[in-house]
């Protein structure tokens, strides 16, 4: 029997392992499924990678150290890293690919047969090395800013947009020399590199604290794209597909964040556009009031008293860890004929989905959870809202507030419900540092403390 083909089906197995892993992705009730896709996928493709190394020793050893490694540093990562720092995990992962794409574009030029190696394969290259040193830098900023390592205050250098174009337009002429010098332009490569790794951070360093949900999922793309260039460079199908596959995928979950944050994709990926949220360009209100606080106790009369509740989650539920006993208190209510549902905004948490997740990990029954879109006009016929560690997605200066960071950012209209209890430890602000005026409000309520600690007191109170 012949085999020669057998990594070639493997390659066309993986490929569409990784279309039904993103198919599955797209649904909670299949995501499980969708991952288990993925990884048979990668699995498949690593040994049809290994099959094609055609007997070179050296090459079998090289690439089992590598997986060794790499797979044992990777395990151990994904095990101690939390929930809420997968962001910054993400934007490293992202760098690493941009990285790669840059050694190995160098390298393979470098072993190049000069009299073989066509203008064409000269230009993948080129592209291959340009793509992955913009993500590799981006990332490394968004990594940075996402750690808390870099201020998440926009770069605003007075003609940032010309610096760009700049870089573009250099990083585009080189290529020229490069092509003319046949195979001994590895300078020309290394200069234009250098500028792409400006531009990656020039972009970046432009976007404010509050526009990083786009960066990120932008990244994504960009590091799809770069592995799909290198796919061309090495005349590999999979590493075309899949990078396409991540790159159009990125891209559309970066205009679907454009969309949920009212930004304009193309100011996104030009850079410098959350510089232009705040339209007066000026420090965002400050906000002088007196707020209410509530204890448990109080919380649970309105909650016994109300006939429709809504759960707004945010960022600090998934710092607490207080899923599960949200859960317990979703289940109480239900089964007191009460009406009970979660309101999710697209860019709550840290990450696109993160509260979806943390819900579904609590087992929160998915026909309760509903988008912002869903459930926004019946925030006015809600009895009760109880914010549980959001800021920044309930924050009515979105809506009024031209000089804030987040002007124009549709939010949750909370405030319009008979009583909003908002619940952190204290009047803190969010991911992007301005003041909230819904604790202020005439029908706001403060319940200070600990997510998960004041959940339980109130699941207590209204137990007892
Ligand atoms: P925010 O960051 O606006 O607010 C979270 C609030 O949680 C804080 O004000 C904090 O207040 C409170 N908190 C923290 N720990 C606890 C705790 N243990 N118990 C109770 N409360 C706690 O989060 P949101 O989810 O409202 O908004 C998300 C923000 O993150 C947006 O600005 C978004 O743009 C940004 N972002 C989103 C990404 C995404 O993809 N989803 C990625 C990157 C950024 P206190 O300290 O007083 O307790």
């Amino acid at each position: 029997m012949d085999f020669a083909n057998l990594p070639m089906a493997a390659y066309i197995g993986a490929a569409v392992l990784f279309i039904l892993s993103l198919g599955g992705l797209s649904h909670q009730e299949t995501a499980r499924r969708g991952n288990l896709y993925g990884m048979i996928g990668m699995a498949v493709a690593i040994v049809a990678t290994v099959l094609l190394l055609d007997g070179a020793p050296m090459g079998y050893i090289l690439v089992i150290a590598c997986v060794a490694i790499g797979g044992f540093i990777g395990a151990r990562w994904a095990m101690v890293v939390e929930m809420t720092q997968m962001p910054e995990l993400v934007a490293a992962l992202h760098s690493f690919v941009g990285l790669a794409a840059v050694l190995v574009g160098v390298s393979f030029y470098l072993g190049m047969d000069a009299d073989h190696s066509s203008t064409v394969h000269q230009i993948e290259i080129y592209v291959d090395v340009a793509l992955g040193s913009i993500t590799f830098t981006g990332s490394v900023i968004a990594w940075a800013k996402l750690k808390g390592r870099m201020s998440g205050t926009p770069l605003l250098l007075p003609a940032r947009h010309f610096v760009n174009l700049g870089l573009v337009f250099s990083i585009v002429m080189f290529a020229k020399p490069m092509l003319e010098a046949n195979g001994g332009g590895v300078i020309w490569l290394l200069v234009m590199a250098v500028l792409a790794g400006l531009l990656g951070v020039h972009l970046v360093m432009a976007i404010g604290g509050a526009d990083m949900p786009v960066v990120v999922s932008l990244l994504n793309s960009y590091s799809g794209w770069t592995a799909a260039a290198a796919g061309f460079m090495l005349s590999n199908d999979l590493l075309i597909v899949t990078g396409a596959l991540v790159g159009s995928s990125g891209a559309i979950l970066s205009y679907i964040m454009c969309k949920a944050m009212n930004r304009s994709i193309w100011n996104v990926a030009f850079g410098g556009f959350g510089t232009d949220s705040g339209k007066s360009g000026g420090p965002a209100k400050e906000y002088v009031g007196e707020v209410t606080a509530i204890e448990a106790d109080g919380v649970a009369d309105l909650v016994r008293d109300a006939k429709s509740i809504v759960v707004v989650p945010g960022y600090g539920m998934a710092v607490a860890q207080a899923q599960h006993t949200v859960n317990e208190l979703s289940e109480f209510c239900r089964d007191a004929g009460k009406e009970f549902r979660f309101a999710i905004h697209p860019v709550a948490g840290r990450l696109p989905g993160h509260m979806n997740v943390l819900l579904a990990e609590a087992g929160v029954s998915y026909d309760i959870v509903l988008e912002m879109d869903e459930i926004n006009d019946d925030l006015s016929d809600t009895d009760v809202v109880l914010v549980i560690g959001a800021n920044d997605i309930v924050n009515p200066g979105a809506l009024d507030d031209e000089s804030s960071p987040i002007w124009g950012m549709p939010v949750l209209h909370v405030w319009g419900s008979g009583t909003v209890v908002v619940c952190k430890r204290s009047l803190a602000s969010g991911y992007a540092g301005v003041g909230n005026p819904l604790f202020i409000r005439d029908n706001t309520r403060m319940l200070f403390g600990d997510a998960k600690v004041t959940m339980q007191a109130l699941l207590t109170a209204l137990r007892s």
